[in-house]
């Protein structure tokens, strides 16, 4: 193999490439975790690239939702983003230069033909790969095909007898054998013969890599087989190739690649069903690594930071666990203060058109409905859910009639109503409220229990809930304890 001088003592700079023809993949989200704890650790750069150049796929929404998802989770990245598409110069001239040094040739195959050649690989069982029938031909066989009308494709000449090794830094040695890569690599789409067609992946990233001065290429170990592709261009190019470290696939509960069968697999998703950027960033930096002993599983991406290296890294798969990030996501919002908790969730609230006006609209009081929720919450999407019997006078569920057709049960409330009554809209205390409560026990004979559960009914429309006496108060702020009780009588 061409020696190729290997990027170890430079600066870290490290980037993500995330092609804008979808929104903001977990996978893709975990690479750019793995890039910024690295580039963070080392004091480097963590960088940005668009690989935009499928047109047809690429969409500047899907652009726009990655920067907000990177964004969102907290993975800030240095400098403005490197849009790929407006690099075509750069790795047109890399083209070329490949043409001139014959590390590349043009290839003239048809369609027909190429698949005629597979149907014959097929037929005789042999894997299927371009069988390099263009690499050497005569100025007249080029053309003889130019006159028939031909377009060329270029291709880059992957010699069988090639051993591509590197270190990598999560997989440790590899090896590569020039026989596996499939023959003589497309580097440029189909044009005209003096004209250089679209450039492809492999050779895009390895220039912009190269531009970029990159020295590490953190990404999915689905890319395996392009970096054996890619160190060979490095070679011919006559560049320094980076350090690569493949990190493991996020897998499914069957252990499957996570696809987007499985529902759930965009950041965004992951948003709109309530979990914290915290949490979401914290669970995808467990996915694939291990904090060393005495960590623990909760951490923030700036403590990941200072102790990420890839030697914590796994090589297997790493099976997506729904309750860990449950459990984590919990302990997010449990940490967080009242007013935190409360700037979170006021805009999901009002979203529902809750506490816009009115009483509720009073923020002590939302601050302390946050803080009255809190401590139950797994997902945000919870704190709308808990909130809403607060906001709304609730239709009572089975459970809660159920509840008021007890023996007693409505006596107690009304005895409790005309108390309530006695007590204006004034301000209720806890002790104040718990004398109300005593005293409607007594007149309407029952237990105290019986009345509890009552009020709870007769409060949320159900016999879940936060503290009762706490939601009894909170209810009479807005002063609407005394109407839901009286519905009931
Ligand atoms: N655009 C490629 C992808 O999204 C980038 C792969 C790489 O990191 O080189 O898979």
């Amino acid at each position: 193999m061409a020696a190729v001088s290997v990027a170890t003592d430079q600066p870290v700079r490290v980037r993500l490439a995330p092609s804008p023809t979808g929104t903001l993949h977990i996978g893709t989200a975990r690479t750019a975790v793995f890039n910024w704890l690295f580039a963070r650790r080392h004091g480097g750069q963590f960088l940005l690239r668009i690989e935009d150049t499928d047109k047809e796929r690429s969409k500047s929404d899907y652009t726009a939702n990655i920067l907000e998802g990177l964004q969102w989770l907290g993975l800030n990245w240095d400098g403005e983003p490197v849009i790929q598409s407006a690099r075509i110069e750069a790795h047109r001239t890399a083209i070329t230069q490949l043409l001139a040094s014959g590390h590349a040739y043009r290839c003239y195959a048809s369609d027909d033909e190429l698949t005629a050649m597979r149907e014959a690989q097929a037929a005789s069982r042999q894997a299927p790969r371009y069988d390099n029938r263009h690499r050497d031909l005569s100025l007249e066989q080029e053309q003889a095909y130019i006159a028939e009308g031909r377009q060329a494709v270029v291709r880059f000449r992957i010699d069988d007898t090639a051993v591509i090794t590197w270190n990598d830094l999560v997989r440790g040695p590899m090896r590569w054998s020039g026989s596996d890569l499939g023959g003589d690599m497309v580097i440029a789409r189909r044009a005209p013969a003096d004209q250089i067609g679209d450039p492809l992946y492999n050779l895009v990233v390895v220039v912009d890599d190269a531009a970029m001065a990159i020295s590490h290429v953190i990404r999915g170990e689905d890319h395996i087989a392009n970096t054996a592709k890619q160190l060979l261009l490095y070679g011919a190019l006559g560049q320094t190739a980076p350090v690569f470290a493949h990190t493991p696939l996020i897998l499914n509960q069957e252990g499957k690649k996570l696809s987007k069968r499985d529902g759930v697999t965009s950041v965004s998703d992951f948003r709109a069903m309530g979990y914290t950027a915290e949490a979401l960033a914290n669970y995808m930096t467990l996915l694939g690594w291990s904090p060393p002993e005495g960590m623990g599983e909760r951490f923030s991406l700036d403590q990941a930071a200072e102790v990420f290296d890839f030697d914590r890294v796994n090589r297997a798969g790493a099976r997506f666990d729904w309750d860990k990030l449950n459990w984590l996501n919990g302990q997010v919002l449990h940490s967080l203060s009242a007013s935190t908790l409360h700037a979170k969730l006021a805009p999901l609230w009002s979203e529902q058109g809750w506490g816009v006006s009115g009483p509720a609209a009073d923020s002590l009081w939302q601050l302390d409905l946050a803080t009255l929720l809190g401590p139950s919450l797994t997902l945000l999407a919870d704190g709308v859910e808990q909130a809403a019997p607060f906001f709304t006078a609730p239709e009572l569920n089975e459970a809660a009639a159920a509840q008021l057709a007890i023996d007693g049960a409505r006596p107690a409330l009304a005895a409790l109503a005309a108390a309530l009554e006695r007590h204006g809209d004034t301000p209720l205390s806890a002790p104040e409220a718990q004398e109300l409560l005593t005293d409607a026990v007594t007149r309407a004979g029952i237990k105290k229990g019986v009345l509890m559960k009552s009020l709870r009914a007769a409060l949320l429309g159900s016999l879940q809930g936060p503290d009762l006496m706490e939601t009894w108060l909170l209810l009479h702020r807005i002063g609407a304890d005394l109407s839901r009780i009286s519905r009931c009588l």
